[in-house]
């Protein structure tokens, strides 16, 4: 089994890197991707605790934002950890997370919301990316709300007054500093409509230019139609097929391994990287 998309408490998954391992190989997986949002700070401690049949594919899930503001995410795998302009794209996104958390806890205060920065950064574990989340279970803390959940779907929507964007680099900027450092990319759940506002299917063929390998087409945000959809896009521009879990911990209903990718297109994909860089033991 392999699940390509997964997170840990260095973003806003709920499981430390050493847990999301154990868990993934007492699961059966043999590839397990480890993409925390803009980070790569649990490599780390992913690859201390690799053991018996399963592998590591490390990347992240970068956060972009289209030239008509629409997020998208891209993972970026078997990437070099060490390139300095990757990173430097990493730790700028993160960076702008933090002003962009205050603006948000400001419009919640103004409509009345005791909530500040000191509890979000109470609910936030030490050296992780800030996010919704994180804001979410600051909530929850605060008995404002019940779960993230609710969260997502009512306070911290991508439509809500009280959200607000932060920097980010472009889908085709993104995938070129992944190709640029070694990695493959591949788009995460690209049509998830239910998240908000989603990509023009006729901006596929920009993103392949910019050197885009693979498509998220199996992910719980996607609608049987949806993943149709994608897959006749991948096939008409012969991109890899991925399907993966987005595995959060308790943070999400996600469950490790619900979705996953075919040997075959996992071969596929790694073989589109510069080096052999899968971890095992
Ligand atoms: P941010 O990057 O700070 O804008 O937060 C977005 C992140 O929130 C996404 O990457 C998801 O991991 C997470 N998210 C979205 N919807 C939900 C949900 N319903 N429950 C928990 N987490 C969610
Ligand atoms: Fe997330
Ligand atoms: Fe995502
Ligand atoms: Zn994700």
């Amino acid at each position: 089994m392999i699940d390509l998309h997964t997170h840990t408490t260095y973003s806003d998954g709920t499981d430390s890197p050493l847990a999301l391992v154990k868990k993934a190989a007492a699961s059966g997986i043999t590839v397990l991707g480890v993409t925390d949002h803009d980070s790569t700070a649990g490599w780390a401690e992913a690859s201390a605790a690799v053991h018996g049949d399963l592998k590591l594919a490390l990347g992240a899930e970068v956060s972009c934002l289209t030239e008509d503001g629409i997020s998208v995410h891209m993972l970026g795998l078997l990437f070099d950890g060490e390139n300095k302009a990757l990173q430097q794209l990493l730790s700028d996104s993160r960076d702008t997370r933090i002003p962009r958390m205050k603006k948000m806890i400001e419009n919640l205060q103004a409509a009345g919301y005791e909530i500040t920065l000191e509890d979000v950064e109470a609910a936030t574990p030490p050296g992780a990316t800030v996010g919704r989340p994180h804001l979410a279970d600051a909530l929850v803390a605060k008995k404002i709300l019940a779960n993230r959940d609710e969260a997502f779907s009512g306070l911290l929507n991508n439509e809500s007054p009280f959200y607000v964007s932060h920097f980010a680099p472009t889908p085709e900027d993104a995938i070129k500093a992944i190709r640029a450092a070694g990695g493959v990319a591949v788009i995460a759940h690209p049509f998830a409509s239910r998240r908000g506002q989603i990509l023009n299917p006729d901006s596929f063929a920009t993103l392949v230019d910019a050197g885009l390998n693979g498509i998220e087409v199996f992910h719980r945000d996607q609608s049987s139609e949806e993943r149709d959809q994608l897959i006749s896009i991948a096939e008409s521009l012969n991109l890899a097929i991925t399907g993966s879990s987005d595995y959060h911990g308790t943070g999400k209903m996600n469950q490790i391994a619900e979705n996953t990718t075919s040997q075959a297109e996992w071969e596929r994909l790694e073989s589109m990287a510069d080096l052999r860089r899968v971890v095992s033991r």
